[in-house]
């Protein structure tokens, strides 16, 4: 299969991340059923809401094709609330997750009164990016995932083979080396 990214479109931020996509060239797909993730060869889960998310992904049987997709070594990122979904446990919380980071997130981290602010986060193999945080999560245990960025003396950014989280939206930037690493660089990781 020649590389086409899926954006998960349950809810949440996905047009931007497609808008990223073709602006770099790539082949991309609204995925929101089985048939659509068959037709991918990258998944992106874009930020959003956690909850409702999940509880659509458990109601829909995609979140069981996201997991056998991951297991089969698809490059999967996620991007604030995708990377919540990713993760294998959330703080304080009961909610669903996916589990393919060997993670702990804390929701919200910077407080819920911060909404919203941009910093400067150097990310490892990419570059100093402009990270924008929304209601961010951090990463409080990196488990046998490898920290590949931190901001403020925290963790928001972690790579595990084929799979990529970080806690903010590279989406929202027009800086799109993220996604062309994520394409070529945690593309090759299903290789090898
Ligand atoms: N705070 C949201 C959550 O916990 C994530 C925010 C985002 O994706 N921008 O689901």
């Amino acid at each position: 299969m020649g590389t086409r990214v899926g954006v998960l479109a349950i809810q949440g931020d996905f047009a931007c991340h497609l808008k990223a996509l073709y602006s770099i060239g790539a082949s991309a797909l609204e995925v929101r059923t089985a048939e659509e993730l068959d037709q991918c060869s990258h998944l992106i889960i874009p930020g959003g809401e956690s909850t409702t998310v999940g509880k659509l992904l458990q109601r829909f049987g995609l979140g069981e094709e996201i997991q056998s997709r991951a297991r089969a070594r698809m490059p999967i990122w996620g991007t604030c609330m995708g990377m919540i979904m990713m993760a294998a446990r959330v703080e304080d919380s009961e909610q669903y997750s996916l589990g393919l980071l060997d993670i702990t997130v804390k929701r919200n981290a910077f407080g819920r009164q911060v909404h919203s602010f941009e910093a400067p986060v150097q990310v490892e193999g990419v570059g100093e990016v402009t990270a924008v945080f929304i209601r961010a999560p951090v990463v409080t245990d990196v488990g046998s995932t490898q920290a590949i960025a931190t901001f403020d003396g925290q963790v928001v950014a972690v790579r595990q083979d084929n799979l990529l989280g970080t806690s903010f939206h590279p989406e929202l930037t027009g800086d799109t080396r993220l996604h062309e690493w994520f394409i070529k660089e945690i593309g090759s990781a299903q290789r090898g």
